[in-house]
């Protein structure tokens, strides 16, 4: 626990009643409409943020835009050295911003902390990378010559991000893009934009301190309409959008239209394999945290058990008794494990979520519902809720962003569950519990588990920074984070070098003048 309040909280990060939600940097801008964002916690109005026009958004891109040609010349081992001061300033605010993610997005303190931790981690991570952005270097076929391989920056970055990590996902791009000599737009989600301001003051200080010019960190606020201000801009070679596949379906034609690249990251539907030689302890803990931590709003949260015949009763029992201890209210309490889901839409698509299992034949084990009264004045808790069902369901193939679990049985051997597994439209992330050394290598196997992260032994949510993160098909196969994720961030250039007096032509063609 820490020894301030939210108010305290919100002074430390320079956030005011009504922010202004357009910036470059020092400079801030916007007047009119606002964006009133209300706290999943208590209801209670935290601040506003005034929304970006298209007359400040083209401000913000010829700031970024001029601001490009000072930082792509800069060496990439002195931005690395600026994106370590700002790792710095978020150590130094981890508790204020911990705070503030839990307070407007709903998520437990501890994990808004953790949240704060990621970005100091890619911080780290990028500080390192800023001196091994290389490329290769080839034989060439022709006498005389070189040829190797490098990375440039590219431009200007787009990032849309979604609620559910208003901090982390930022600093993943940033963090990765500055290094490489990029400038970034941010539009956060509209649901938690004083996160964006915050963090766009901290990283504003740190470019300033270091005499760099406006235009390198930008921040736009607004709803999808300044979300498409960046996705139909060619002036923006690249689009990081995370948020659901709805969203990434149109961010991706947008983007592709105009033969930009995007890094989608998009929703999950995550499954855990409980096989007959799985701890069922292990199992327990993986499974009940993967599907109620942040009240099952993390893209990666476990929101299937594919447990086997020999098993389910066991695994079952131990679930729901689980189930019985959870403690549901503030998140800033650190007693509880469960907090609001972040507004009453997502209130009813969870109620949605439960209705429509039970009409296709699913059967409720443990019943949900909206609680109500002291301490649940928001309307936003619920409490984590387990349905028997089978894969083929329409309600089970679609990602309900709630604390709702299916339990699926399986027969036969571990080829079984993985067709269960694989057979949704989502590719993010899967883990299987198991002993058996078979079992763990043919679910890790070329015909095993097809999603883009694949564990054994842990659950589906809680990545590190230090490998790619993303996954396949309707999650979007984009990239981020660690690994080699850094290279969508910079153009490829391919260079040879004569350095003969004659001029040979490739694939040996004769060419006599
Ligand atoms: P959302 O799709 O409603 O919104 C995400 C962002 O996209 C917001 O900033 C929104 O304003 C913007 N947006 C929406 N439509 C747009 C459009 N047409 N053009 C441009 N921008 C647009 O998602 P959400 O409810 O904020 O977040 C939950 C979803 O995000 C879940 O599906 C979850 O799985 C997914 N998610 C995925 C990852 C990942 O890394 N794969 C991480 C976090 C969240």
């Amino acid at each position: 626990a820490t020894s301030f309040g939210i108010e305290e909280a919100l002074k430390q990060l320079g956030l005011e009643a009504v922010n202004k939600g357009t910036s470059t940097g020092s400079q801030w801008f916007s007047e009119g409409e606002t964006i009133a964002s209300h706290s999943p916690v208590d209801g209670k109005l935290i601040g506003k943020v005034t929304v970006t026009s298209k007359e400040d958004y083209e401000k913000v891109m010829t700031k970024a835009t001029e601001a490009f040609k000072t930082w792509r010349v800069k060496p990439a081992p002195l931005r690395g050295e600026v994106v370590r001061q700002f790792g710095d300033e978020l150590r130094r605010l981890k508790e204020p911003l911990g705070k503030l993610v839990s307070y407007e997005m709903g998520k437990s303190y501890q994990e808004g902390l953790g949240e704060v931790q990621e970005m100091i981690d890619i911080c780290d991570f990028a500080v390192g990378l800023s001196r091994q952005l290389h490329g290769l270097t080839m034989h060439s076929e022709r006498p005389g010559h070189r040829m190797y391989e490098q990375y440039h920056p590219m431009g200007v970055v787009g990032i849309i991000s979604a609620f559910n990590f208003p901090v982390a996902v930022w600093a993943w791009n940033t963090a990765l893009a500055w290094i490489c000599g990029d400038v970034c737009v941010w539009k956060p989600s509209e649901k938690t934009p004083l996160c964006g301001v915050a963090c766009q003051k901290i990283a504003a200080r740190v470019f300033a301190a270091n005499d760099l010019p406006e235009g390198i960190s930008c921040l736009v606020n607004g709803d999808y309409k300044v979300g498409e201000y960046l996705t139909t801009d060619k002036r923006v070679p690249l689009i990081s959008a995370t948020g659901s596949t709805r969203m990434g379906k149109i961010v991706g034609r947008t983007v592709g239209e105009r033969l930009g690249k995007s890094l989608l990251e998009l929703g999950g539907n995550n499954a855990i394999i409980v096989t007959p030689d799985a701890d069922v302890k292990m199992t327990v803990i993986g499974a009940v945290f993967g599907a109620v931590g942040t009240a099952g709003q993390r893209c990666t949260s476990t929101r299937r058990l594919i447990i086997h015949e020999s098993m389910y009763d066991t695994v079952k029992k131990a679930v729901v008794d689980a189930y019985k201890q959870l403690r549901i209210g503030n998140p800033l309490d650190e007693n509880n494990h469960v907090g609001p889901l972040i507004d009453k839409d997502a209130v009813s698509n969870y109620e949605n979520a439960l209705t429509k299992v039970v009409e296709e034949g699913g059967n409720i084990v443990v019943e949900g519902g909206v609680l109500s009264g002291e301490g649940y004045e928001s309307g936003c808790y619920v409490k984590p809720a387990i349905a028997e069902a089978e894969n083929s369901f329409k309600i089970v193939q679609h990602e309900t962003f709630a604390p709702v679990l299916y339990l699926i049985k399986y027969s036969g051997d571990v080829e079984n569950a993985l067709d269960i597994q694989n057979g949704v439209a989502q590719g993010l992330s899967s883990a299987i519990m198991t002993n058996n050394l078979r079992e763990a290598e043919r679910f890790l196997s070329v015909a095993g588990s097809d999603c883009g992260i694949a564990n054994v032994n842990i659950g589906t949510s809680g990545a590190e920074i230090g490998g790619a993160f993303g996954g396949e098909k309707d999650t979007g196969g984009g990239r981020e984070s660690g690994s080699d994720a850094w290279k969508i961030y910079m153009r490829r250039q391919t260079n040879t070098i004569n350095y003969t007096t004659e001029l040979p032509l490739a694939q040996g063609i004769k060419f006599d003048l």
